[in-house]
């Protein structure tokens, strides 16, 4: 890796038979030794924000960042000087001494969440239990008892696996609502339990709710003090301002927020072409993403993410975060908030590159609001990593007429070299939910205690990682 020519600082570059080759070594004026020497700090974290790409493997990245930025560019995600890698996997229900090795979000989040692995489906709660009532303790309610502010924040529906593991615990990721109970029984509100996830979510007082899912919250309750209402209703009554689109969300400003901007799963941002099985690829030029595809009345991840921390570090100077250093805050408690890229998994599910890109491009500007408010808030420990692998893969650009491809092909033209990349979805045929996959996936921090997601770690460090930054354990 030494370089040979130094031209500009930046690029070193050889021509060899008439190609350029180009390197990205900065050099040993770049050299990142210092920085990283300055980047580890042991000290206490006041705020944690946990960036969570669902279905975000290291291939999604890739495909991302070279679409975006090319092959030589680099995404926010990738600004990080502390990464890792940590392992997935969860255990099986009928006996969890035993490894499931693909895991899905409802097990992935539980040990991000909690520290301890569980069976797929479950959410917060003990593999090998049926469906009685048991639970996890999560990093957002060990926050909420110490004091923080918390928030979640997804483009998925708010009840959805992902943030579901932080303020809910169920044996089933499907009972979302009231209305969504068959295999909750123990858990309905009529017989003494908790509630489907939308009723737990609220009953938790979490500080920021934000993202999909209204439908689940427009159902009736059929059990305890508010029964014929519905979630949304108990909310308002426990104090929650409600709002359901972007121009609401501006204006919020209560220290309980719920906003719900679509009645599934939020709009997406980017659109394109279907992958096809082989030969069928065609699109010899490359498909092109659109992009700017969601509707206004939706926020973005970014825009959900700046209100959410808007609201949670200090009501009274909402919105003024990018100007004040740390002098401004009148000895509050820190928050705890996680923000989900949900889309990106769901995408790879159904074999659409663009908008798997277009969603990993969002939750990555999504990233950059993180970025900016630790600028001025260095005592902010910022994680940016994802729950499992998924099933796309970069493969070689194919002959028109090859029909050896398993599969289903997309090929695109990228944005920033203009050169040609073939996506692969090849776990599933084509049609089919394609898989989540096995591997290993990429963690990532900045801020005190960062240095303990290096190496190759287990998916339940993090927990301990967050919960010690925050001096909750
Ligand atoms: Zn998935």
């Amino acid at each position: 890796m030494k370089p040979q020519w130094v031209i500009a600082g930046i690029l070193v570059m050889a021509a060899t038979a008439g190609a350029i080759v180009v390197s990205t070594w900065r050099g040993k004026d770049d050299d990142q030794s210092d920085a990283l020497r300055r980047a580890i700090d042991d000290g206490r974290a006041r705020n944690v924000i946990l960036f969570l790409g669902d279905g975000m493997g290291d291939s999604e990245i890739t495909i991302a960042r070279n679409y975006q930025a090319g092959a030589n560019g680099r995404l926010w995600m990738d600004t990080f000087l502390l990464t890792g890698e940590y392992t997935t996997y969860a255990v099986q229900e009928s006996n969890p001494s035993l490894i499931d090795y693909v895991t899905d979000s409802a097990a992935s989040g539980t040990g991000w969440a909690t520290g301890f692995k569980t069976s797929n489906g479950r959410v917060s709660s003990i593999a090998g239990t049926g469906n009685a009532v048991t639970s996890l303790t999560t990093i957002l309610e060990l926050a909420q008892k110490a004091g923080l502010r918390t928030g979640n924040v997804s483009t998925a529906e708010i009840t959805d696996a992902t943030p579901a593991v932080l303020d809910a615990h169920i044996n089933e990721r499907g009972c979302h609502g009231p209305a969504n109970m068959a295999n909750c029984a123990p858990y309905k509100k009529e017989n003494g339990g908790p509630g489907s996830i939308a009723e737990q979510s609220v009953d938790h007082k979490v500080n920021v709710l934000l993202g999909g899912g209204r439908a689940r919250f427009a159902q009736l309750i059929t059990g305890g003090p508010f029964v014929g209402k519905t979630v949304i209703q108990s909310a308002q009554a426990n104090g929650y301002t409600y709002v359901d689109s972007a121009a609401a969300l501006d204006m919020a400003s209560s220290s309980h927020v719920l906003g719900l901007f679509n009645a599934g799963n939020m709009s997406l941002e980017w659109s394109g072409l279907l992958a096809t099985p082989s030969p069928g690829s065609g699109l010899p030029a490359g498909q092109t993403c659109l992009e700017n595809q969601r509707p206004s009345n939706e926020p973005s991840l970014a825009a959900m993410t700046s209100k959410a921390i808007d609201l949670l570090d200090d009501d009274a100077n909402s919105g003024k975060w990018r100007e004040h250093g740390e002098g401004s805050h009148r000895n509050r408690k820190g928050f705890f908030l996680q923000v989900e890229g949900a889309s990106i998994d769901k995408q790879d599910h159904v074999e659409r590159p663009c908008e798997q890109i277009g969603e990993t491009i969002a939750f990555d500007r999504a990233i950059k609001i993180g970025l900016d408010f630790a600028r001025n808030h260095p005592d902010t420990l910022i994680i940016v990593t994802a729950d499992h692998a998924h099933t796309s893969q970069i493969v070689p650009v194919p002959a028109a007429t090859d029909l050896t491809r398993p599969g289903t092909l997309s090929t695109l033209l990228t944005k920033g070299d203009r050169s040609l990349m073939t996506i692969n979805y090849g776990t599933r045929a084509h049609g089919q939910s394609q898989d989540h996959t096995g591997a290993q996936v990429r963690i990532a921090a900045q801020g005190p205690q960062a240095a303990n997601i290096v190496g190759v770690t287990n998916q339940t460090d993090l927990f301990h990682t967050m919960a010690h930054a925050l001096g909750l354990e």
